[in-house]
């Protein structure tokens, strides 16, 4: 019998947590939390965690520090963040610092949980399409590894943007549609009511990555009205 999935929730809120421990144990997860940052921390570094749900406010450190400190050590972690949902600087910082995804508070149960799925989904089937990406003149990326070298400059990568450029990659003839990313990348099968943002998102924080100039994007363009394509890829 395979193992059950193991999640960490940090959230400081106790109806809150106490709501998401139920949810999840009921849907098979083995759930572990804590109402607090510091603590938070220490368990999610134990690297055990198939995905951990993360609180934004929390005492002691933050959600956007915890999910900072994580990334530095493990770059592989699946994580969401737990928002407000007015305010956008949490969501872009945090999405800029690595999570997988984020949930805008109050969000609804039944949303988290197929988010939850997706999430797993995507990072329990690995990054099994392409070895290296060589993309431009000078610009290689080992989407093993995370990692990527332009001229004298290493790069690294999270796994969500090494899959959205292995997808592109693979669509190299065509625009893709911010749509079809969701849906193939993130793995929102109904995507009608979650914000197209994440994918824009992820878009800005690669193009700071690979585009030698961010602004005026030569690899990774954006097709107005049909989505986003790779192009300059050498075999
Ligand atoms: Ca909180």
């Amino acid at each position: 019998m395979p193992r059950k999935l193991r999640l960490l929730i940090i959230e400081d809120e106790a109806a809150i947590r106490t709501g998401l421990i139920d949810v999840f144990v009921y849907h098979g997860y083995e759930v572990d939390f804590s109402g607090h940052g510091v603590e938070g921390l220490n368990k999610a570094l134990t690297g055990k965690f198939d995905l951990i749900l993360l609180d934004v406010m929390l005492p002691g450190i933050n959600g956007l520090e915890i999910c900072n400190r994580i990334r530095v050590r493990d770059r592989s972690q699946a994580i969401i963040m737990l928002t407000a949902k007015s305010n956008d600087e949490d969501i872009i910082e945090g999405l800029s610092l690595g999570a997988d995804d984020y949930v805008a508070k109050p969000f609804s149960v039944a949303q988290l949980v197929l988010r939850v799925q997706a999430v797993l989904r995507r990072t329990r089937n690995g990054t099994s399409q392409c070895q290296t990406l060589q993309l431009g003149d000078d610009l290689s990326i080992d989407c093993q590894n995370l990692t990527g070298r332009r001229g004298d400059e290493n790069l690294s990568f999270t796994r969500r943007e090494i899959e959205l450029l292995q997808y592109l990659q693979l669509n190299w003839h065509r625009p893709v549609p911010r749509e079809e990313l969701l849906n193939k990348v993130w793995g929102y099968a109904n995507h009608h009511d979650i914000e197209t943002r994440t994918v824009d998102i992820h878009i800005v924080k690669l193009r700071r990555k690979i585009e030698v100039d961010p602004a005026e994007p030569q690899l990774l363009i954006t097709v107005r009205g049909a989505g986003y394509r790779l192009i300059g890829q050498s075999q």
